[in-house]
């Protein structure tokens, strides 16, 4: 019996959660989505009137529990960016139906972590195409989908808009009929993965309902991916992130010496600035946690300079004494953040943070 996550409850999300939940072999199901539905959504997803102005995963999640009350449905209202990566553990297998880059690629870097097989699913309006990809990140031979990326593809995901936010990522707004053909696809490898047959990995199939022609396409690992591919073997944590000072997470680290913590997806901000007023003040938390706050002065949205951004924290530097003694709250680490801790030369070890009430 097999957990299943499904990231996106759009356009394909909206019909592939019912299909996915009708599978037999399916008895735990996670739903992740940040937005609600509006009334642009009832010609293009698989929604009704009553649906809209709720979060997509909670009005799905609903439905399933409706359609197969035995089901363990789990709706989360989050990116995939934003959520603690331990909230997605467990999952035998992740199925995307997203349209930017910046979730797919976090989505990709939760697979290969926790080495389950991925299903990304897409649509082009041009042609009416639905596409489905199927990734195995156990197999390090097994391509991943930064694989076929280029510079282009990360210059896109480093521009930042006017008000910070991502820029790259816009509503399909394609018809319902063409999110059903690829939700159906997506569905179709998910049960083939379920059943052990992994005949479609590190392979497309792209059906055109326009040109009325089939194709599938085969990929290779690309050498020089951006992306490292490793898997992890994960060390859950019993504390939460408030009962765990920085230092006694620094002592986590196998072997001496100077220790250096990271967070997966994450990085630490050490200024913050208001780009409206100009002030700057010195800080030590994760960049998002930046990124959330408004300037006590003029309300302008704060930020974090690129040279106060740090992928790594070291014992040895940025760390002084009082910092030591915060906790992991404090930084704004959540529970089921991914910790990786090093010390010395020593084998990095990771830890998923305790305290989400979910120890399945
Ligand atoms: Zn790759
Ligand atoms: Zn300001």
């Amino acid at each position: 019996m097999a957990s299943v996550c499904l990231i996106g409850c759009g356009n394909i999300g909206s019909h592939l959660a019912m299909l996915l939940a009708r599978l037999s072999a399916v008895l735990r199901l996670i739903l992740v989505d940040p937005d609600t539905y509006d009334a642009s959504n009832l010609t293009t997803q698989n929604i009704e009137q009553r649906d809209l102005d709720r979060a997509k995963a909670e009005v799905l999640a609903e439905r399933i529990r409706r359609a197969r009350p035995a089901l363990h449905v789990e709706p989360l209202v989050a990116t995939v960016e934003a959520l603690p990566p331990g909230r997605l553990r467990g999952a035998d297998l992740i199925v995307a139906a997203l349209d930017g880059n910046r979730a797919r690629q976090s989505t990709n870097q939760r697979a290969a972590r926790f080495g389950v097989p991925y299903v990304d699913a897409g649509v082009n309006t041009h042609g009416l195409l639905a596409r489905v990809d199927v990734y195995n990140l156990a197999d390090s031979d097994s391509p991943c989908i930064e694989c076929g990326w280029h510079t282009d593809d990360y210059a896109r995901l480093a521009q930042r808009g006017p008000c910070d936010a991502p820029v790259e990522t816009a509503s399909t707004n394609a018809p319902s009929h063409l999110g059903a053909l690829a939700g159906a696809l997506a569905a179709a490898e998910c049960a083939r993965l379920l059943e052990q047959d992994y005949s479609m990995v590190g392979r497309q199939f792209i059906v055109s309902a326009d040109w009325h022609r089939a194709i599938t396409t085969s990929y290779a690992r690309n050498p020089a991916c951006r992306f490292d591919h490793h898997n992890w073997s994960i060390e859950t944590l019993k504390q939460a992130p408030a009962d765990l000072t920085l230092q006694q997470t620094f002592a986590l680290a196998a072997g001496s010496g100077a220790r250096s913590l990271a967070v997966e997806s994450q990085s630490f901000a050490t200024s913050r600035v208001c780009p409206a007023c100009g002030r700057e003040e010195h800080c030590l938390e994760l960049e998002r946690v930046v990124d959330a706050r408004r300037c006590e002065h003029c309300g302008g949205r704060l930020r974090a300079p690129g040279f106060a951004i740090h992928e790594t924290l070291s014992s040895t530097s940025r760390v002084s004494r009082r910092h030591a003694k915060h906790s992991l709250a404090n930084l704004g680490l959540q529970p089921g953040d991914l910790l990786t801790i090093r010390g010395g030369a020593s084998v990095a070890r990771h830890f998923e943070l305790g305290g989400h009430g979910d120890d399945t």
